[in-house]
């Protein structure tokens, strides 16, 4: 663990090393639901990652809760299929080139089907994949290695939630993210613990019944903000207007047409839970313009929700679950 002081202001950062992270690996205590969780975090993390790039790439901007699958959806080239640690070199999982690994890196082009095996140092050599977008990639996964430093650290140290968050209100939802950690007695990562704590606040501050009550007029002004912040002219800004939404006269209730929201419920069905990525397959499948915020939210992004809040109105979609301003999460 590194402590360090930046104007008096104490800050730490867990960085073990690979010797360290072994050791701690090996010799904490740790029930085996805890080791498959922590295991599964680093997987999951740098799939995450890697698909986040290869969409950021594509000019995608999504927000950090978005799953791995979900994000896949949005890619038609490289995915990480899967990420091996042997815990020793093993001959049966060798690099494209021959060499035998302990860490195995595989991927997968998502419209040829072909994989790729490699060790990390022949990442470039292997792939087609530009080195730009490679030296991204990496430093994102040494991000997921740190966090797997930090929840070592933390449950060496016997860390408990009552101790960072001593008030949790009683009607409080933990979001599934966090839950889950709490659930498979793990502890929360720094950056979990800043998004609980505001969370709890705006549940303080602004009661989720206020938010149900008046949704549009909420969505309004936020989506005004939004639009306050965009600096340049995107030209087709109203034939979107035409195409994908028509307002009726008190301008209150709009429709994004029968075909789109037939789109967007399937989209629903089949397991897609973010209106983020619903938005952004609606733009993959050229079912709607790019158009887009400064901060690279698609605008259509309000009207969708307005859509798939009427269902949960009606009761046909269960639960929603509100991500601030971000995201919004349907399950049917
Ligand atoms: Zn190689």
């Amino acid at each position: 663990m590194i402590i360090f002081y930046i104007k008096g202001e104490l800050f730490v950062r867990y960085q073990l090393g690979a010797r360290e992270r072994e050791r701690l690996l090996e010799s904490l205590p740790l029930t085996d639901e805890q080791r498959d969780f922590l295991i599964h975090h680093v997987k999951r993390g740098k799939k995450t990652i890697f698909a986040n790039i290869m969409a950021k790439d594509k000019g995608i901007v999504l927000p950090g809760q978005t799953t791995n699958e979900e994000i896949e959806q949005l890619l038609d080239e490289w995915i990480l299929d899967d990420y091996i640690d042997n815990g020793f070199v093993n001959p049966e999982t060798r690099c494209e080139c021959g060499r035998p690994l302990r860490y195995q890196y595989i991927v997968r082009h998502k419209t040829t089907n072909e994989k790729r095996r490699f060790g990390i140092d022949h990442f470039e050599e292997h792939t087609n994949i530009s080195s730009t977008i490679i030296k991204d990639i990496l430093k994102g996964f040494h991000t997921i290695d740190y966090e797997l430093d930090e929840l070592l650290v933390k449950i060496s140290e016997n860390w408990s939630l009552s101790e960072v968050v001593p008030y949790l209100p009683n009607e409080f939802k933990l979001s599934e993210g966090i839950k889950q950690y709490i659930d498979n007695d793990i502890p929360l990562l720094d950056r979990q613990i800043e998004l609980l704590k505001k969370e709890i606040r705006l549940f303080v501050n602004q009661p989720q019944r206020l938010i149900d009550i008046v949704p549009s007029n909420v969505e309004k002004s936020l989506e005004r903000q939004e639009n306050d912040q965009i600096s340049f002219d995107f030209g087709i800004d109203d034939s979107i207007h035409e195409v994908a939404t028509t307002l009726d006269n008190n301008n209150v209730q709009i429709n994004l047409g029968l075909t789109l929201e037939d789109q967007i419920f399937q989209f629903v069905q089949e397991g897609i839970s973010s209106a983020r990525v619903i938005c952004e397959l609606l733009i993959k499948h050229e079912q709607v313009f790019s158009v887009r915020y400064i901060t690279g939210k698609p605008k259509i992004f309000v009207r969708v929700c307005q859509y798939l809040d009427s269902l949960v109105d009606q009761g046909i979609i269960k639960n929603r679950e509100i991500l601030g301003t971000d995201d919004r999460i349907y399950n049917i």
